[in-house]
């Protein structure tokens, strides 16, 4: 499908909704602490609305309410839940304009982007409601003449998921919609950055036909909430998308109860390209991995490995191609520019060179010039550090055993890219890179159907397909004594 764009002031639905509702311009801040947070659109700097900053107490109150409501949910058939998902898809579709444009203003990726970014999300709605009719389980060959075996799945229970701000409608459905169709009841805790998208998804939610406490929505004071997540033994599972630094702390949080954890934590992802490549393929790949979003994202090609004997014309088609796609959007907010200077700063420093960008720009908003560094080296920054804004690093190698340890070098697992029409090298690294996702000839990945998730320290468990839904299911095993 596609998405209209809509105008550019603020007369989308849901905004008055939102208005309406005391989300935006007026700020009622609610019952609780009584205090509000202010949302700032990234394009200018400006306050677009704000939010009741919740706590402890908001977030223990929406544990309650998914308890009292898991047994409703979780006793609905199947069918029964995956009815109201579509429902819920039908109204996101009906509603894609406006929810991209709620995207648009507070995350700050373009309306295009935006529109995308809501197309991913239904495809994530459907795919889990039509999979909540499919969590089969087995019937087991016994072992025992007296015995009859089996296993069934069930709901984990109430669910908590914490969501970042580079996708603030997809990674919310990419948990929820599973949660839902399994049966679980979820408090959803999106990112404080963007928090409308969220809002605007649960009012189509209860539009949708689901039930009072089913999905209840928390933000403001995300340690405190967190840490309330953590410490209730209601609350089975957790899943999380974000920083490695806070999936940690969640981690450890989260022993004293032992809850099934889902971790989608940061990526350090290597894109490499060997002289063999479609130079043009690779180009594009590499446009769409490294500057989508403005390089928000956790599979962004972070050290862009190209061989030797290609890499002064790549970097050179490199540059007029980024030259030509004109500025990127806004960063997040003002830490990720200054993070984007800090990170060219110490390149330079210890010998890249800027073939273009590597500045600020000097308007309202968080912009950061697209930048491409040549001459990159494992001794800098940005080797070891996700990037996540639009500087490209790259970096020569000649031999592929060395690009291979390099590009394996370090705690992060989640996505990696290679380029070369070598079907036999293709294969080799399909085998030994140590990713949880491999990109091979393709800049972009992510889809409904297949398991996202990454190796080593870049997280726990798989989002998305098949595997998507096992996070929120526990497995029962039942053994049935039978007259001999
Ligand atoms: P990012 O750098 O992408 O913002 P974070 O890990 O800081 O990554 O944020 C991801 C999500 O985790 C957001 O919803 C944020 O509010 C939340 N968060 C941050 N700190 C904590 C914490 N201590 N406990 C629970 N959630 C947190």
């Amino acid at each position: 499908m596609t998405v209209e764009p809509v105008s550019s002031t603020f007369s989308a639905e849901f905004f008055p909704q939102l208005v309406t509702n005391g989300f935006l311009e007026k700020g009622d801040p609610g019952e609780g602490s009584g205090k509000s947070f202010p949302v700032i659109a990234p394009a200018s700097g400006a306050r677009i609305g704000q939010v009741p900053e919740m706590g402890a107490a908001e977030t223990r109150a929406a544990i309650a309410r998914a308890r009292a409501s898991l047994d409703h949910w979780r006793g609905l058939l199947p069918k029964a839940r995956a009815e109201i998902l579509m429902k819920w898809h039908g109204l996101i579709r009906r509603h894609a304009a406006d929810l991209a444009y709620i995207i648009h203003c507070e995350q700050g990726k373009s309306l295009q982007e935006a529109g995308r970014e809501v197309v991913g999300a239904l495809a994530y709605v459907e795919w889990y409601a039509e999979e909540a009719k499919r969590t089969y389980g087995d019937t087991i060959p016994t072992t025992d003449a007296k015995k009859r075996m089996f296993s069934t799945r069930e709901p984990l229970g109430v669910v908590a998921a914490i969501t970042p701000w580079n996708f603030p409608l997809a990674l919310v459905v990419r948990k929820c919609a599973p949660a839902l169709a399994a049966g679980c009841t979820v408090v959803l805790k999106p990112s404080e950055e963007t928090p409308f998208s969220a809002i605007a998804l649960l009012d189509l939610a209860a539009r949708a036909g689901l039930p009072d406490g089913v999905l209840s929505l928390v933000f403001g004071r995300a340690e405190e909430i967190g840490q309330a997540l953590c410490d209730s033994p209601e609350v089975r599972g957790l899943s999380f998308t974000g920083s490695t630094a806070v999936g940690r702390q969640l981690m450890s949080g989260s022993a004293a109860t032992v809850k099934k954890l889902s971790m989608e934590l940061g990526g350090n992802a290597p894109f490499i390209i060997f002289d063999d490549a479609d130079v043009e393929a690779a180009l594009e790949g590499l446009i769409a991995s490294k500057f989508r979003n403005g390089g928000q994202t956790c599979v962004a090609a972070n050290r862009i490995f190209v061989h030797g004997d290609i890499y002064e014309r790549f970097i050179g088609r490199l540059v007029a191609k980024v030259m030509e796609k004109g500025d990127a959007g806004p960063l997040i907010n003002r830490q990720a520019v200054v993070k984007m200077t800090r990170l060219v700063e110490d390149a330079e420093r210890k010998g890249a060179v800027i073939r273009c960008g590597g500045r600020p720009r000097s308007r309202p908003g968080f912009y950061f010039q697209p930048t491409v560094l040549s001459e990159a080296s494992p001794e800098m920054a940005c080797f070891d550090q996700e990037i996540f804004g639009p500087v490209a690093a790259l970096y020569r190698f000649s031999d592929e055993a060395a690009v291979l340890e390099l590009a394996n070098r370090g705690a992060a697992g989640l996505a990696a890219y290679v380029y070369t029409e070598s079907l036999n090298r293709a294969w080799r690294f399909q085998e030994r890179l140590a990713y949880g996702v491999v990109g091979i000839n393709v800049g972009t990945t992510s889809c409904e159907s297949a398991p996202f998730g990454g190796l080593n320290q870049s997280g726990l468990g798989r989002e998305g397909g098949r595997e998507g839904i096992d996070f929120y299911l526990e497995t029962k095993y039942t053994c049935l004594g039978v007259p001999g």
